[in-house]
């Protein structure tokens, strides 16, 4: 990865944080993407002291169309160059049965689970294309295979990624440029902070009785997938905790 461009989302917690750290050790340049900009902040100094690697830090809200479209289309010379997408940023919102559901619930993990994806993808693509070179990674998730009692919207969400991702994978036929999707099961992050709203009680029963993921194991293999030979694509990997159903 010695001096690949790779853009991140959701850098600035959980997987995606990860994602940055093992990257920077890899050697790889970084485009760290979230909303809250201070924690990029810190994380950059982090891996500028450990891997002196090169970071570019982008305060974004990938629900935020324009936003997304300004920012990633006006990077400075050569960020815009990116070999790697990472597609990490996403959230679960309050499991509820759908006619108890909260739109507003609904309308947050699509636009930011399937439209933001989206947005990023749309806009960071066409100089893949153009420089025939680059991998677009998505951080899906085992609940777009099975759904779960409750999870109704959010599993919905992850099955779209995975049918993204294969949409855009027939897309891409027949030029280099490589997709991939990282589906993990439970994975230990702030992930069930946000779900529960803060509630930290609620969301360490998450992972009561099992031994869950770290964000490392997911950045290592999603590391793995990008460090594959070029005539290598890994389409999709399942990771999910040993003891978890
Ligand atoms: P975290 O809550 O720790 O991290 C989520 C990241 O997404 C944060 O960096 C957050 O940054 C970012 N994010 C959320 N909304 C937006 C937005 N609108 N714009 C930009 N960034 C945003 O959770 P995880 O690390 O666990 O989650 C990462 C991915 O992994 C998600 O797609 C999730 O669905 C998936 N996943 C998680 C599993 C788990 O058990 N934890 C299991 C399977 C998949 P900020 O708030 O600063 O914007």
């Amino acid at each position: 990865m010695q001096n690949q461009i790779v853009l991140i989302t959701g850098a600035s917690s959980g997987i995606g944080k990860a994602c940055a750290e093992v990257f920077a050790e890899a050697g790889a340049k970084l485009i760290l993407a979230a909303r809250r900009r201070d924690r990029l902040d810190t994380l950059a100094a982090e891996l500028q002291k450990n891997y002196q690697a090169e970071v570019l830090c982008l305060e974004l809200d990938v629900c935020d169309r324009a936003q997304v479209e300004t920012t990633l289309s006006k990077l400075p010379n050569p960020w815009q160059n990116i070999a790697v997408l990472i597609n990490n940023a996403g959230l679960s919102r309050g499991l509820n049965k759908l006619q108890d559901g909260s739109i507003q619930d609904w309308e947050e993990m699509i636009d930011t689970n399937v439209k933001g994806l989206l947005y990023v993808t749309r806009t960071v693509l066409p100089g893949m294309v153009e420089r025939q070179q680059g991998h677009v990674i998505n951080i899906g998730s085992i609940a777009g295979h099975q759904t779960y009692p409750n999870g109704n919207v959010y599993c919905a969400t992850k099955a779209a990624v995975r049918a993204l991702t294969e949409g855009l994978k027939l897309d891409l036929v027949g030029t280099p440029i490589r997709v991939s999707t990282v589906d993990p099961g439970l994975v230990e992050t702030e992930f069930s902070d946000v779900r529960f709203r803060g509630d930290r009680d609620r969301a360490k029963t998450v992972y009561q009785g099992l031994t869950p993921l770290t964000g490392r194991d997911i950045a290592d293999v999603v590391l793995f997938c990008a460090t594959r030979p070029p005539h290598v694509n890994l389409n999709e990997i399942i990771l999910m905790p040993t003891d978890q159903a």
